[in-house]
């Protein structure tokens, strides 16, 4: 998956990203969903030691256009982890609380302990997304946030986050085509935000956004992949191969207990 790993410095062409590569999957649909189940039942062992362990936090960041498949993903991922050991946090649009605080308190906050999966649905990036696009801040307050985010991430790291980022890379036609969806669907309707239409006018300032986002934020220790994504299949198996190296690589242990077990007799 290293193919889709952005390297720290590079300068990101999102035009050079195909979003309908499905190039590191040998199969088709039905192959991928199964091979998805046997990842899915690797994750729940490695979660139930990351938590029995309790010495890492893991964050997974995704982010996307709209319709960019960020639900479908955490479903299809995480959907089957015990729920007391993975916590889903959606970002919306800032209270007037949060408002009144700098833009990374509402973020610490809901990071995730040790033991724990935290997954964020949209993120700390929208304060250099949205708000950029949409000039919700003067250009030199969103500007210097890159490397405050930087430093807020080394600092997380450093203290025992490990952190993965995603981006889910759709084309403007395929976007076109899940409005659509989301209109002729009665069970998509709901999604259906008649301001995403103005917001796909500013597709190219989105893009611009996030190319800034992948070129200056992708560091060594909190990367981001840009994931394929026109192919809900592909994406979710990328996805999840991502998350299972990621824990693998923590080799989160049951502990050892310190009780002498040949003493206790239970009555
Ligand atoms: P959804 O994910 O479709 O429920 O929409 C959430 C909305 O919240 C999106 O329109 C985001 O752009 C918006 N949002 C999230 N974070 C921020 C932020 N920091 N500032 C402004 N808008 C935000
Ligand atoms: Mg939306």
């Amino acid at each position: 998956m290293e193919k889709y790993r952005i390297k720290p410095g590079a300068n990101v062409n999102l035009d050079e990203f195909d979003a309908d590569d499905k190039s590191e999957f040998d199969g088709d649909k039905a192959e991928a969903k199964d091979a998805l189940k046997e990842i899915a039942k690797d994750l729940d062992d490695l979660q139930e030691r990351l938590y029995a362990e309790g010495k890492h936090a893991v964050l997974f960041v995704i982010q996307a256009m709209d319709t960019g498949g960020k639900d479908g993903t955490i479903r299809s991922v995480f959907g089957d982890l015990n729920p007391a050991g993975c916590r889903v946090e959606a970002f919306k649009a800032p209270t007037s609380n949060e408002l009144a605080h700098d833009y990374l308190w509402r973020i610490h906050q809901a990071t995730p302990r040790r033991g724990m999966i935290g997954v964020f649905n949209r993120s700390h990036y929208e304060d250099v997304l949205v708000v950029r696009v949409h000039n919700l801040t003067p250009k030199e307050v969103w500007s210097k946030r890159y490397d405050q985010i930087n430093a807020f991430e080394r600092m997380l790291t450093e203290e025992g986050t490990t952190i993965v980022k995603f981006y889910l890379h759709i084309s403007k036609e395929e976007q076109k085509k899940r409005l659509e969806e989301r209109i002729e669907d009665p069970t998509k309707r709901w999604k259906f935000n008649p301001k995403d239409l103005d917001e796909r006018k500013l597709w190219g300032e989105y893009q611009d956004a996030f190319k800034d986002v992948l070129s200056k934020t992708s560091t060594a220790y909190a990367p981001w992949y840009v994931i394929p994504a026109n192919r809900n299949w592909y994406r979710n198996i990328v996805v999840a191969r991502i998350v299972q190296d990621t824990l693998r690589d923590l080799n989160p242990q049951f502990p050892e207990s310190d009780l002498d077990f040949s003493n206790i007799v239970i009555e």
